[in-house]
């Protein structure tokens, strides 16, 4: 038998991709790399110029790219997005937004927490469930974006987002139970470190706050990171490219950590 050539199992052409988040960080980066594979796009996020702005990158690469303005907390503007999509469904779907705020959980009420899990986790249940209901005999590839926090919580103030962030990998792995017969692929990337754009306006804002505890749990982060150095949002994107191909046609239900070593220390 011959063997399919690694250009061959990297392309993207023909297929299309939804990716969430899109307008910056990891989204942005994971949008472009797809684009560059050759997938069309379907860009999703509630910041409608930052999605612009990366159509216009993605120009480069001479694919298709629809830009929806989607608030993700919001079940119904999930099931819309759907409708308008039917009968042209992406194969591959990279459930990517999430936010990352920090609060003391005393200080948590119901309708913070309710943000919190609907925006990073029940976001992506909804979206999975679409995908599943829309491509049930089609199979599809699905990537949930998880954070190193739901494996080891390390910062303070963030029980919260922890939580939403270990439901994102019990959801990739009991979906890849359920549908990998059926034609699914369905992982998980533990991101950690990354030097977003929303990341450095953290550590910029903790430094001018001179909020000590947040600038303590920073230097620790770096001491005992053995990469020694924050990741690029590309090197996030360049494992979600590898998961959405065929380079990785046997892996499902993985949970694949893009953290510097972190998490191994
Ligand atoms: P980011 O803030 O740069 O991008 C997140 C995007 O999601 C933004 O464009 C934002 O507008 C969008 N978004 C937020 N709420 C939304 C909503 N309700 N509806 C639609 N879109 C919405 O973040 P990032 O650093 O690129 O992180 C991306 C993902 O990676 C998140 O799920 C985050 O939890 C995870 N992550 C990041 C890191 C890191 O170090 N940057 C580490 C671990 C996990």
């Amino acid at each position: 038998m011959s063997l399919p050539r690694i250009h061959e199992l990297i392309s993207l052409k023909g297929k299309s991709a939804i990716v969430t988040g899109a307008a910056s960080g990891i989204g942005r980066a994971t949008a472009l790399r797809l684009a560059e594979a050759g997938a069309s796009l379907y860009l999703l996020d509630i910041d409608y110029d930052g999605l612009s702005k990366v159509r216009d990158e993605a120009l480069n690469y001479d694919v298709k790219t629809e830009l929806f303005k989607v608030d993700l907390s919001k079940k119904e503007e999930i099931d819309n997005l759907w409708n308008l999509i039917k009968g042209r469904e992406p194969s591959i779907l990279v459930n990517n937004a999430g936010i990352y705020i920090f609060r003391d959980f005393i200080d948590v009420d119901e309708a913070f927490l309710d943000n919190i899990m609907k925006v990073n986790l029940y976001s992506m249940f909804w979206m999975c469930q679409n995908m599943v209901k829309s491509r049930d005999k089609k199979g599809g590839i699905i990537v949930n974006v998880s954070s190193i926090e739901s494996i080891l919580p390390f910062a303070k103030d963030l029980i919260h987002y922890d939580i939403s962030k270990i439901g994102v990998l019990a959801l990739t792995r009991a979906l890849a139970r359920e549908y990998s017969r059926m034609g699914f692929r369905i992982n998980a990337v533990v991101p950690g470190g990354i030097e977003t754009e929303s990341v450095k306006k953290l550590k910029e804002k903790t430094l001018l706050r001179l909020e000590i505890s947040r600038v303590a749990t920073g230097l620790q982060f770096m001491s005992r990171l053995p990469i020694g150095r924050f990741g690029h949002p590309d090197e996030v994107a360049r494992v979600i490219l590898f998961l959405v191909s065929e380079l990785s046609s046997y892996i499902t239900g993985a949970v694949v950590v893009v953290d510097g070593g972190f998490t191994s220390t």
